[in-house]
């Protein structure tokens, strides 16, 4: 089954440019959570129905398949996240992910950093 559709075709708002790509991913709930992503010309929304994206919050489920990971998909669409991360390029969104995972990198540095001092202060208690 492919989830990839044409919403102009069902003749919603009729938009021939949007695409739509749906994911089924298994979260912490018993049912798979629907993670979304549509693209309309340079526009690219991503939506999610865990808790976290149905409050309009970051969720890793959105996150995780835009970072190009098929983690926790079901229904065997995985391959088409590599369309999706084609998607990005250009939008918004991309310059937000990219944001995350740099701080993200940094707050592993940090956290080795921390580990690391430590040590050594662990080490200096011994002298
Ligand atoms: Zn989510």
């Amino acid at each position: 089954m492919n989830a990839r559709s044409r919403v102009g075709a069902l003749g919603k708002k009729g938009n021939p440019n949007m695409e739509t790509i749906t994911f089924n991913v298994q979260g912490s709930a018993a049912e798979p959570y629907k993670v979304t992503f549509k693209k309309n010309d340079s526009n690219f929304s991503a939506y999610c129905t865990c808790p976290a994206g149905e409050n309009g919050m970051y969720c890793k489920h959105r996150f995780r398949i835009l970072s190009g990971e098929t983690t926790g998909i079901v229904g065997g669409n995985g391959s088409e996240v590599a369309s999706v991360v084609a998607w990005l390029s250009g939008t918004d969104v991309e310059k937000a992910i990219r944001e995350v995972e740099l701080t993200e990198r940094q707050l592993e540095d940090a956290k080795k950093a921390a580990a690391l001092a430590k040590k050594k202060l662990a080490a200096a208690f011994r002298d």
